[in-house]
């Protein structure tokens, strides 16, 4: 028995080879953390895994990445260039790419192609592929992003502490932003630009803690020496900031996904869009996973890397079902 099984598992691995032009057992589209964290746990469990990945991680503008325990204050890319190292350590597969269609094949595997021509065959797909933060075009944001134009409070509320914060209101949570950024700093501006004008009980609480609202539209973020100096209103009146909050829309890279069935909506709190699947990332389309922002967009890198282990997991014990089926099958021939 043992010896039909290793002679299976042979026959596999001819059949699902890693090398280029074979089939992986999974294809990861995106290696940010998610995708990475997954590839390690995949790898790890002596499955065949190919990383595709574009190597523009979401928070590649700031220096610094901050709360992932043991990490704190790394770069991003030294954050992607260790996880990278460590799938390559196992035999895992990183190809820089732009995967441009994921298709079903007939036999169940599928059909990566790449914008750069390349074709990669799996047996399941994880797309680990994160989001796009859509924030207001205004002058002077897209600058500064991801340094002193900023969203999270704790990737940033602490290098921002006591600092200068003018909040940028684009929607119905800017007063609740301002009321958050105020535990970092006392001076706290809530420009109210396209947001709603606070009501009362908003406005009663913002004031209470000392945090003025400018009504009025923002022409332009103001920049000099290489920072964020202030916000000029499009009446031309201009507020010395130190930086800038933004609340984007957070929407999830779902273009290659929809083909296949998989849905993405909106999410119950406004955040944005994102694509609807179980916490194991699993869609409920056969075969097909999500990981990391792409399925939660509130998550930051910690979350999304264990995202990616959970996603793993179920993909590999998805796998080990179907290996045992194919024993079977093989066994009765
Ligand atoms: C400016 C900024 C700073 C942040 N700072 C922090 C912080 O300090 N701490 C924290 O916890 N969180 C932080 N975050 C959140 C953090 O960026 C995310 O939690 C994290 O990047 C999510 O990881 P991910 O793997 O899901 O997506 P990403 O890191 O975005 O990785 C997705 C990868 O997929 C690739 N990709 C996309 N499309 C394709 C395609 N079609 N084919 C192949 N590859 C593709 C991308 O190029 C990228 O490499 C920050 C976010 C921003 C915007």
């Amino acid at each position: 028995m043992n010896e039909l099984m290793n002679e299976q598992r042979g026959a596999d691995a001819a059949a699902y080879g890693t090398g280029e032009g074979g089939t992986a057992d999974v294809a990861v589209v995106g290696g940010g953390v998610a995708g990475l964290a997954a590839a390690l746990n995949l790898v790890r469990a002596r499955r065949s895994v190919v990383v595709i990945d574009a190597a523009r991680p979401r928070n590649a503008p700031a220096a610094h990445s901050h709360g992932y325990l043991t990490r704190d204050g790394a770069s991003p890319l030294e954050l992607v260039d260790l996880g990278r190292q460590e799938v390559r350590g196992y035999g895992g597969r990183i190809v820089e790419g732009t995967v441009e269609a994921v298709a079903r094949l007939d036999d169940g595997r599928f059909r990566l192609t790449t914008r750069q021509g390349a074709v990669h065959l799996a047996r399941r797909v994880l797309v680990a592929t994160g989001l796009v933060d859509e924030y207001p075009d205004v002058p002077g944001l897209r600058e500064r992003w991801g340094r002193d134009v900023v969203h999270c409070p704790y990737c940033f509320g602490w290098e921002h502490r006591d600092r200068a914060l003018g909040v940028l209101g684009s929607g119905p949570g800017a007063a609740r932003q301002a009321l958050m950024w105020r535990q970092w700093s006392a001076d706290v501006v809530l420009f109210q630009h396209t947001a709603p004008a606070p009501d009362e009980r908003e406005g009663a609480r913002l004031a209470a803690l000392g945090i003025t609202v400018v009504p009025g539209e923002v022409a332009a973020v103001e920049i000099g020496d290489d920072r964020v100096t202030g916000v000029r209103l499009a009446s031309g009146e201009v507020h010395p900031r130190d930086a800038i909050v933004v609340g984007p829309r957070f929407v999830a890279r779902h273009d290659l996904l929809d083909p296949l069935g998989v849905e993405a909506v909106e999410h119950p709190l406004g955040l944005g869009r994102y694509v609807k699947a179980e916490p194991t990332g699993a869609t409920g389309v056969p075969g097909v996973w999500v990981a990391g922002n792409t399925l939660d967009l509130a998550a930051g890198v910690l979350q999304a890397a264990a995202s990616g282990s959970t996603a793993a997991a179920a993909i590999n014990a998805d796998l080990t079902e179907d290996d045992a089926e194919r024993a079977v099958l093989a066994l009765a021939r």
